[in-house]
């Protein structure tokens, strides 16, 4: 069987991911398309923010959306729009009817329809790519479709996608969109491109879903810590997301990730400004002998601590849920929970804890009668990844002898309940140095 690639060029959840800005970067992604025959299905995102500044094209669309809703002068931010795609056919020496694409934005802009209007920054980023290559444009309204509650369709999306797509030898496809039962174009959220292209590298049954960045790296260690830290070769898509979460790395939509694990479509991120480099593969499993045991160090600072002390708490049932209910009622979400005899812990990031704090201390005080409870600050947590690492012996020694070494105090551990991670709580102030330590010891 020959293989299929699913690509994707352009936009996603960061700014600095830029691709696709001019025609230039459009003719170096055709180029990176054609080097591989299997790469047949293309998802296509609007134009990023360029060198000269301009901001994205979606982020001027909904501007300019709301300006006409707010009876403001849109036509400046209009123009501005078209000059990007202006500039990307002239580029590309093509002749692309933009009129007629510019007036169905207008229509739409002057009807009101958010969603319609700012789809226009991948649908015609798509025809004029389609143009370019001389290969099929596929409206993803053709293709995407999503429920009356705005969910995913996936049962319909994934059976048409996959007939019209089996039929096509090579597809360009707009990302971000899809449609409504009513007919009503819908978006993604914010960086969806990442989500179509998921869907349709689902929908076709693709060897690899590809995403190309302009820059984006993903290091073992934040390179910011650690300049020289090493890229990650192999994820598993568990490891990634505690990447995404502890680490704040805003690589992906938790949607692709959802989208592909069940199937195991392994998920290659990949940089246009580093064609010798494979990327990241985000897959299900790693190859046994081709990685050390982590998969990355990750971590973040300003965490809070809630510790509830009251003897005997182990024999009370309910008393955690009791907890945990008065943080829900405030809309409290918390990031990991630890338990002993007598204590329960909770470790939050939420800024709005501050604003509920003296509410949530009184639930608590009312409902459970606790001997204490004390709040800690300026928490840092250092999260060592890699799944199965706590099945191969020495590793935490490794660990807890880099910190001690580095004279850090540790402030909470926690061995992770998937054995996926190893999670350290440090002070803020220890935070680089503990990632240093770490990193030192494992490469
Ligand atoms: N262009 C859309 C956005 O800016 C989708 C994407 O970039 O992936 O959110």
């Amino acid at each position: 069987m020959n293989r299929v690639i699913v690509s994707k060029f352009g936009g996603g959840l960061r700014a600095d991911e830029g691709a696709l800005a001019d025609a230039e970067r459009v003719k170096q992604a055709v180029e990176i398309i054609k080097s591989d025959p299997a790469r047949r299905y293309v998802v296509v995102a609007a134009p990023g923010s360029s060198a000269d500044g301009s901001i994205k094209v979606t982020d001027m669309l909904y501007i300019c959306q709301s300006l006409f809703t707010n009876k403001e002068n849109y036509q400046e931010v209009l123009d501005k729009i078209i000059y990007r795609f202006d500039d990307i056919v002239k580029g590309l020496g093509i002749d692309f009817d933009l009129d007629s694409e510019i007036s169905s934005l207008k229509k739409s802009l002057l009807l009101g329809k958010v969603d319609k209007t700012v789809s226009h920054g991948e649908r015609i980023m798509a025809k004029i790519f389609a143009a370019y290559m001389g290969w099929e444009y596929v409206d993803a309204s053709k293709l995407i479709f999503f429920n009356k509650d705005s969910t995913l369709n996936e049962e319909k999306t994934f059976s048409t996608a996959s007939e019209i797509l089996n039929g096509i030898e090579h597809a360009i496809i707009p990302g971000f969109y899809g449609v409504m039962p009513n007919g009503d174009i819908k978006v993604f959220p914010r960086g969806g491109s990442d989500i179509t292209g998921a869907v349709i590298a689902r929908a076709v049954n693709a060897d690899v879903y590809e995403k190309w960045t302009e820059k984006s790296k993903i290091y073992i260690a934040d390179p910011k810590i650690i300049p020289d830290s090493e890229i990650i070769r192999q994820i598993t898509y568990n490891e990634m997301r505690e990447l995404t979460h502890v680490g704040g790395v805003n690589m992906l939509h938790e949607d692709v990730i959802l989208l592909l694990q069940d199937v195991k479509i392994p998920i290659n991120i990949r940089s246009v400004r580093d064609l010798d480099s494979q990327g990241t593969m985000i897959m299900s499993k790693i190859p046994e002998g081709t990685r050390k045991i982590t998969a990355c160090i990750a971590g973040n600072r300003n965490f809070k601590i809630i510790k509830v002390r009251k003897y005997g708490m182990n024999k009370m049932p309910g008393a955690g849920a009791k907890f945990f209910e008065v943080l829900g009622r405030h809309g409290i979400p918390f990031e990991h929970c630890l338990s002993g005899i007598d204590t329960m812990v909770a470790v939050l990031k939420s800024p709005k804890f501050d604003l509920r704090r003296n509410d949530i201390l009184r639930e608590i005080d009312e409902t459970l009668k606790p001997d204490s409870v004390k709040i800690e600050k300026d928490l840092s947590i250092v999260a060592v990844v890699g799944e199965g690492m706590g099945t191969i012996k020495g590793t935490f020694a490794k660990i807890f002898n880099a910190i001690a070494d580095a004279s850090i105090k540790v402030r909470m551990i926690d061995e992770g309940s998937d054995d996926c991670n190893m999670l350290l709580g440090v002070y803020d102030e220890d935070f680089e140095d503990a990632v240093k330590a770490i990193y030192n010891s494992m490469i």
